[in-house]
């Protein structure tokens, strides 16, 4: 069993000063494979007190040493790419190709997209009518929580860009996936990232993510997890105002009408929707049918299901891993199980695990069909490879219906009226709307509206999020 029970903290791996052993289960065989070490508030605090002790040098370091530090990062980072993809593989389940052809490839496109961001940038420029010069300037020390479901994907997308703006910072990743985390602090080691600039604490959301979030020496919080944990963290932040930045749950409408390529849209709707085992917070998991087409669209849907098998990740091929760990397995049974309750129909799967999984927190991707949008499955994140199928009659109502969440992170829209697309993408009350299965570069900005979050990551949208701007007059 691996030990990974040292912080990363003012350039060294330190022994926990109130730490607590905490195992890493490999989801799929449900074994320990590691064990890490859930930091204590002391713990947080020495983190805390050594990104505050480099936070001067730091802020004030030249653009040019920030773009060389992220450059080096990079080089190293797909030197060791696969390593980080059989980590996560290890740690959350990713299958062994999905982890390395869509994970692990995020930590790299996320450090590219700060370089081209910070070399972009105008710290200094005039204001409008010219009397006063605006200088962007760190924000100061930043709290990082993140999820395990793109464990890469979310460390990196906050870390690179905190560095890239001159913040220091704190790293508290998901307990559920360590392991890659763990390798970004061995990567900013090796390329030369400087004591105290860039820490890392392990532990849990009640203890080490609270104590986090309410450190009077942390001046932003950027914060990636469910909407519940987030509503905490703001309210610890409140006190002392803190910045925070959210990147939260998400129930994204998927608006198929008539007109679309069926075949297409709807076998990209339900791999879209099962991908990561449903583990995505932008996953088109509520997908909404134009009556006409509505039960042919079924039958379709479940023919495309017949065709994503679940398999052991450690396996190559294009199957779907288990969830994460067995609170989430058994937070989709019960979602499973109210859907049946109130009466939607299913479609394929259903409550139980897979035939031939006994082992592993493996579940069967399901699909709901006659899903009212007033339905539990359909107003809550499942966060499992649960599709919901709702009819509506008309843009309108399809529109009326996208809208009705508590959510806002993404929309989809398949159509083959491009205008009509164009139309409805700006009516949708969503962070990012895709057309017809298109997703966006890292160049643009990626967040929610509503209950979704707060602020945006990537590239110039990301680093916007760690300055703070001084106007200077006279
Ligand atoms: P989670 O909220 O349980 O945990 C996320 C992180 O917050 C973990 O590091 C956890 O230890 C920590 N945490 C938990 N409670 C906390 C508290 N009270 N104070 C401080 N920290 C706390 O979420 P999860 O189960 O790890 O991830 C799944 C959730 O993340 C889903 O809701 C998903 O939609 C969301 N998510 C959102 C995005 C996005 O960009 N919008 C991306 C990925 C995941």
């Amino acid at each position: 069993m691996l030990d990974r029970r040292a912080f990363f903290i003012d350039g060294s791996w330190v022994s926990p000063i109130d730490g607590q052993d905490f195992e890493v289960v490999n989801p799929a065989t449900e074994a320990a494979v590691a064990v890490i070490s859930l930091g204590g508030a002391e713990d947080v605090d020495y983190a805390v007190r050594a990104a505050r002790d480099a936070f001067e040098m730091w802020s004030e370091s030249a653009v040019s040493e920030r773009i060389d530090l992220l450059r080096r990062a990079r080089e190293i980072y797909l030197r060791r790419r696969d390593e980080f993809a059989d980590a996560m593989t290890l740690e959350m389940g990713a299958p062994r190709d999905f982890s390395r052809e869509s994970q692990a490839p995020c930590g790299d496109t996320l450090l590219a997209s700060a370089i081209e961001a910070l070399e972009a940038h105008a710290f200094e420029r005039p204001s409008l009518r010219g009397g006063s010069t605006l200088r962007d300037e760190a924000a100061g020390v930043a709290g990082l929580i993140t999820p395990w479901n793109w464990p890469v994907n979310q460390v990196m997308a906050k870390v690179a860009s905190a560095l890239a703006a001159g913040c220091t910072m704190v790293l508290k990743p998901s307990e559920y996936a360590p392991l890659s985390a763990g390798m970004v602090a061995e990567v900013l080691a090796e390329a030369g990232c400087p004591p105290g600039v860039f820490n890392l604490v392990h532990g849990d959301g009640f203890c080490t993510g609270a104590a986090l979030s309410a450190h009077p020496g942390i001046d932003l919080l950027s914060f990636t997890g469910s909407t519940r944990a987030g509503t905490e963290v703001m309210k610890a932040a409140a006190d002392g105002i803190r910045r925070v930045a959210l990147e939260l749950g998400g129930k994204s409408p998927n608006i198929l009408f008539a007109d679309a390529d069926l075949d297409g849209a709807l076998r990209f709707s339900v791999e879209n929707c099962f991908s990561n085992s449903g583990q995505s917070c932008d996953a088109p998991t509520r997908l909404l049918v134009e009556k006409s087409v509505y039960d042919e669209a079924v039958t379709m849907a479940g023919r495309f299901a017949a065709d994503v098998t679940v398999g052991d990740p450690q396996r190559p091929g294009d199957h779907i891993g288990p969830l994460v760990n067995r609170i989430q397995f058994e937070r989709v049974q019960e979602h499973i199980r109210k859907g049946i309750e109130e009466g939607a129909r299913v479609v394929t799967g259903g409550l139980g695990k897979p035939h031939g999984f006994e082992t592993g927190y493996f579940v069967k991707p399901t699909i709901f069909a006659d899903v009212d949008n007033d339905m539990h499955i359909a107003r809550n994140e499942i966060f499992g490879p649960v599709l919901v199928m709702i009819p509506f009659d008309g843009e309108d109502e399809a529109v009326a219906i996208g809208n009705d969440t508590e959510y806002g992170l993404a929309a989809y829209i398949q159509t083959s009226d491009e205008a009509r697309a164009q139309r409805v993408a700006r009516r949708l009350r969503a962070g990012n709307v895709y057309i017809n299965g298109n997703y966006g570069d890292t160049d643009v900005p990626f967040g929610g509206y509503k209950q979704s979050g707060i602020g945006r990551e990537n590239g110039p949208f990301g680093l916007a999020e760690f300055l703070e701007t001084k106007a200077i007059t006279g």
